[in-house]
């Protein structure tokens, strides 16, 4: 059975998708969580959807790319809890242009949302985690920080600097108790992907993806709810692709040879 250190978990994009799937996952493990998101009403509706669970719940507003408002979001947290003992950057933005139309506004504010707001929520969240000598911070990379997709010019090389971010994050934190990692998703259905993922895009993604379906945001949130727990304590600085085995396959058919 997963354990959790008693304190408040901070779930950034908790109104939505993976973040929302974990943040109810937590709260039924036994967790206090604080739902952090830029959309006031999804944040809302995941804290009613905890109370009626029977959990504690608090819904802050925070924009993750302005540091006021992320140290506006941390004060409410501390003062409702004194201890963050969980982080999940979840929160994120896909925009999506070829490599040669893609415009610097563009880039900069995917980074600002994706690369600087998981920094400066890592920060603040290191900072109170120091204080309790425990903490747990994962990221949200993807496969695309990995593997080129047609139009992830920002995304993806934001996700690849989410690898790297935590790499840096667990080399200093790590004497403090604190572990930092990052879960990379595959094919996931969420708001997010909801235009990505047309019927036609399905039919070319599904023969890459072995087990062969798209993944739901609670099987992410499985992944990151182990990593935030006390049993994944010597699990530090890696991305952890959930992504039924699309990083982990090649060739389809090899001469007369092909999976049916
Ligand atoms: P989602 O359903 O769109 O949830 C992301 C949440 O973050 C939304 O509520 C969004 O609000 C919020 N957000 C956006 N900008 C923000 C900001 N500046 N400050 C605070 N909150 C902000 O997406 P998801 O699919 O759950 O994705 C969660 C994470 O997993 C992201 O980092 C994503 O890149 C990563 N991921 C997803 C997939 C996938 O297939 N779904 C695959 C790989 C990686 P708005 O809706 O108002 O923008």
């Amino acid at each position: 059975m997963l354990t959790f250190e008693k304190g408040a978990a901070l779930i950034t994009g908790g109104g939505s998708g993976i973040g929302r799937a974990t943040a109810l996952m937590l709260a039924k493990a036994g967790t206090q969580v604080a739902v952090a998101d830029i959309d006031p009403v999804a944040i809302q509706q995941t804290v009613s959807d905890i109370e009626g669970l029977g959990g504690a719940a608090l819904a802050v507003p925070i924009d993750v790319q302005d540091k006021q408002s992320v140290d506006d979001a941390f004060e409410q947290v501390e003062a409702w809890h004194d201890g963050i003992t969980i982080l999940v950057n979840s929160a994120g933005i896909l925009r999506m242009d070829t490599f040669e139309d893609f415009d610097v506004e563009t880039w900069n504010q995917v980074f600002n949302v994706n690369v600087t707001g998981s920094f400066l929520c890592g920060q603040r969240a290191a900072a109170n985690m120091k204080k309790v000598g425990y903490g747990r911070i994962i990221n949200l990379s993807s496969i695309s920080g990995t593997r080129a997709g047609v139009g992830r010019t920002a995304y993806g090389t934001s996700k690849a600097a989410i690898s790297g971010l935590t790499r840096q994050m667990a080399l200093e934190l790590g004497r403090h108790g604190i572990t930092a990692n990052a879960v990379a998703p595959g094919a996931t259905t969420t708001p997010m992907t909801n235009e990505a993922y047309t019927e036609e895009t399905k039919a070319l993604l599904l023969p890459m993806i072995p087990t062969g379906f798209i993944a739901t945001p609670e099987d992410i949130a499985n992944a990151i709810v182990f990593l935030a727990s006390q049993q994944a304590r010597y699990i530090n600085g890696h991305t952890l692709p959930v992504d039924g085995g699309y990083l982990a396959s090649g060739m389809l058919q090899t001469g007369s040879i092909s999976l049916n």
